[in-house]
């Protein structure tokens, strides 16, 4: 039995060279920002990041880590852990010190925990500011300081300042510097510790000296982990070669302290994702696989408060993870080792066994590929090397191919993944559209795309017209709110509102228009010959003289109609 982990096993401060010239003002580097919003199920590592933006890239990462609205800011903080020497140090402070977006996805949750982690890195490589900031968090009756405020952004300030100093610990850890092990030290024995943490410090000061011992001793890389690529044979697009589907139960438990566990609800719609992913053949090199995955049970729960595995640290703990006997699949808070340290690790399990680790994605299709990713693993996949493979080592929200030996292992696990598939029909494509009879949508006509807008389960192109359900099906132009993307400026008038008839065909008329209609003396109305309705900006009598308009001064007896009501105003005899 052996890990799976692409990362090499070195912490980040092992990166590349220094440099020492940094950007005047900051840019923001397109490919750096596409970077960013990757997804690294193996998690970032000092290789990957210099490969991906550089240090180069460093300017943007500092503007995307102080913009809220970014979705991956765990990604750039990993990022910044694995490259920065200092230039960042500040953004990270102010980061905590007023923290922007709010912690309610399981990235921002991620980013705030990584930022103390981050400065431990940063200090590795020399700079003495991120250092001192870590010394400041965990000094005698302090009370967390920056952290302290950072830990108002969540909803339990106290256990999430709980959870920010053992992550400053750990940073400590990282960083390795004598200061930083002498402080480990002194509060693993017990020594004056900050106050208020409501956490056991010693506890925790310990076990981040045995991570200070793993990450600083040099050892070799365990040749148990295996590691790098083993690239699948493309076989043409094709149909399964099994004569059954088989489905495989999936049981799960979340540990007690993962802020957004995953509920039943959601992880039936991330596994039937992932079914549809492994069931049909998009690429050449994909075969239509004949398997599904679905929820065995409920969500079970498992670990303590404080127990320290809700963030896995080191390769022992993330063993007693993969070995927790509650589930198969244990979503976990974050991963910073998978038989190897790596930073943001989205997912590990064993290859081949029984036992995977996740985090949370705020992304469906991300968490159905992670999660068929990871059990594939157990069925005793390694990664291979297309893109488009579930068993890619990036998640680009692209994954749906497996290879027929892959596909193999789904219906046949390795005996150690201890899985049990179950056949629940015979392998078939009735329509030949690459997607398996058994979660296909529409079993008759050619649908590879498997559209199902009104999400009823049945595909768009096997969907009766139904007018009047919201949705544009079939020969419909719009179905009520749904308009097909149409506007009354799309049908080439002016402006106004488009609506839908209720036999679904489209209402123009309360669309406006007055195209080429003069207002050739520019007194504010059109002319009445084209517009006649003051009240829409026409009704102008005499559109060649600026005098002359709806409500302008009316001039008795002069026989002209000043004010355009129709008729010139008599004088008053006196
Ligand atoms: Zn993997």
């Amino acid at each position: 039995m052996g890990w799976w982990a692409l990362a090499a096993a070195l912490p980040c401060e092992a990166g590349d060279a220094r440099l020492t010239t940094e950007a005047a003002a900051p840019t923001v580097d397109d490919g750096v920002v596409r970077a960013a919003l990757g997804t690294y199920v193996h998690g970032m590592t000092p290789e990957l990041a210099t490969s991906l933006v550089g240090r180069a890239g460093i300017p943007t990462l500092r503007v995307l880590l102080r913009d809220p609205g970014f979705p991956r800011r765990d990604n750039v903080v990993a990022m910044i852990a694995c490259l920065d020497d200092g230039t960042a140090t500040e953004d990270l402070l102010a980061s905590l010190a007023a923290p922007q977006a709010s912690l309610d996805t399981a990235e921002e949750d991620r980013a705030m925990l990584l930022a103390p982690q981050a400065l431990g890195d940063i200090a590795a490589r020399g700079d003495d500011r991120a250092l001192q900031a870590l010394l400041d968090m965990v000094r005698p009756g302090a009370d967390g300081g920056v952290l302290r405020r950072a830990a108002q952004a969540g909803d339990d300030p106290a256990a999430l300042l709980a959870d920010l100093l053992r992550q400053a610990l750990v940073g400590l850890a990282r960083a390795g510097a004598p200061e930083a092990i002498d402080r480990l030290e002194e509060l693993a024995g017990g020594g004056p510790a900050p106050v208020g943490a409501g956490l056991d410090v010693a506890g925790a000061a310990a076990e981040a000296l045995d991570l200070a011992a793993s990450l600083h001793a040099g050892l070799p890389d365990d040749p148990a982990f295996s590691r790098g690529a083993v690239t699948g044979t493309p076989v043409p697009k094709t149909l399964d070669a099994q004569v059954s589907v088989h489905d495989t139960g999936i049981t799960y438990a979340n540990h007690v302290e993962v802020p957004l566990p995953m509920v039943d609800e959601v992880l039936d719609l991330v596994l039937r994702d992932a079914s549809l992913r492994a069931g049909r053949a998009e690429t050449t090199a994909d075969v239509a696989c004949c398997i599904t995955l679905s929820r065995a049970g409920t969500a079970g729960a498992w670990g303590k408060v404080g127990d320290g595995l809700a963030v896995v640290d080191t390769s022992a703990e993330m063993t007693t993870v993969l070995n927790t006997s509650v589930a198969r699949a244990k979503v976990v808070r974050l991963i910073n080792d998978c038989g190897g340290a790596a930073t943001n690790i989205i997912g590990c399990a064993w290859t081949p066994g029984n036992g995977m680790a996740m985090v949370r994605m705020s992304s469906l299709a991300q968490e159905g590929i992670t999660w068929i990713h990871e059990y594939g693993h157990n069925t005793g996949s390694v990664h291979s090397g297309n893109l488009r493979d579930i068993m890619y080592a990036l998640n680009n929200g692209l994954n749906d191919a497996l290879t027929q030996a892959q596909c193999d292992r789904f219906h046949s696990p390795h005996v150690s993944a201890m899985a049990t598939p179950v056949v629940t029909g015979s392998c078939g494509d009735a329509d030949g559209d690459g997607v398996h009879d058994l979660i296909d949508n529409c079993l008759q006509v050619l649908n590879p795309n498997q559209l199902d807008s009104d999400l009823d389960g049945v595909g768009d192109v096997c969907d009766p017209p139904d007018c009047g359900n919201n949705v544009r099906e079939g020969s419909e132009s719009c179905d009520g709110i749904d308009l097909g993307g149409q506007t009354c400026v799309g049908l080439g008038h002016d402006g106004g509102v488009l609506s839908c008839n209720p036999d679904c065909t489209l209402n123009a008329s309360l669309c406006t228009d007055t195209p080429g209609c003069p207002d050739a003396d520019g007194d504010g109305y059109q002319s009445s010959q084209c517009n006649p309705s003051k009240k829409t900006g026409g009704g102008d009598c005499n559109d060649a003289d600026r005098n002359i308009r709806p409500g302008a001064p009316e001039i008795c007896g002069d026989g002209i109609d000043q004010d355009c009501n129709g008729r010139d105003k008599p004088c008053r005899r006196r």
